[in-house]
């Protein structure tokens, strides 16, 4: 039984408030792939939030599951309805969260994982507050990011150079957040976010069953045996 499944097991008893778990981290920290392990690998019960982008697709990315592709006249469009939770400028281009994916999962006392920039990152704890967690990934040298992104090989030099110039800034916002993990081996990365998403859910103020179910256990323990 992994532990997600044990979580599971909780909530049925004592219900649960959704919680947002957001990851950022400079490009190439390995953000990307520790929200996609833990949002496909068995039994956490996280929604992955598909942002909006007006940036061009890499070749390895498909449309509808890494981000909605969009050009940047559709972006303003749903910024000006304020279809968008958050969204923000990065390395020139356009971000977003859809907001109603998020209200929905929310509603239904889901939890829901999101791959965000510090900008966008703000403005969701600003609107969510106590319903989001935050992440923050460093990469275990600047050697190591600069090596990452040569590998991928998907950007061209220059924006590999721009993301570079970029990870410096990104990477001062990390007093920002929650936690913090400095991902130099991926599967203790992954262990530290399971610990982290396991001791959140578990946090009694997210438990809005507990008084119902502490009651009954109260009412069984009245009762003669
Ligand atoms: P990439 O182009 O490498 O996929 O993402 C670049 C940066 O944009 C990453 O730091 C990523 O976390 C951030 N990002 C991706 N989607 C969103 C979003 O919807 N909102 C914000 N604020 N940042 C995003």
């Amino acid at each position: 039984m992994t532990e997600g499944r044990t979580e599971g097991g909780q909530d049925a008893r004592a219900g649960r408030r959704g919680l947002i778990l957001i990851l950022s981290s400079p490009s190439g920290a390995g953000k990307t792939t520790l929200t996609r392990a833990i949002a496909t690998d068995g039994g956490w019960g996280l929604d992955l939030s598909i942002s909006v982008t007006t940036r061009a697709r890499r070749p390895s990315e498909i449309d509808g599951r890494h981000y909605r592709f969009i050009d940047r006249e559709a972006f303003e469009d749903l910024r000006a309805r304020d279809d968008l939770l958050e969204w923000a400028e990065v390395h020139g281009n356009f971000y977003g969260t859809p907001r109603r994916p998020v209200e929905k999962t929310l509603a239904q006392g889901r939890d829901m994982i999101f791959d965000i920039d510090y900008q966008g990152t703000r403005q969701v704890r600003q609107r969510l507050q106590e319903d989001v967690v935050t992440v923050f990934i460093l990469p275990p040298s600047f050697s190591e990011l600069r090596q990452r992104l040569e590998r991928r090989a998907e950007d061209s030099p220059e924006t590999i150079e721009r993301r570079l110039a970029n990870a410096r800034n990104e990477m001062q916002r990390w007093s920002e957040y929650d936690y913090v993990i400095v991902n130099d081996d991926l599967d203790e990365s992954f262990r530290s976010l399971q610990a982290i998403l396991t001791a959140e859910r578990l946090k009694r103020s997210r438990r809005t069953g507990l008084p119902a179910f502490v009651d009954g256990l109260l009412a069984e323990a009245g009762r003669p045996g």
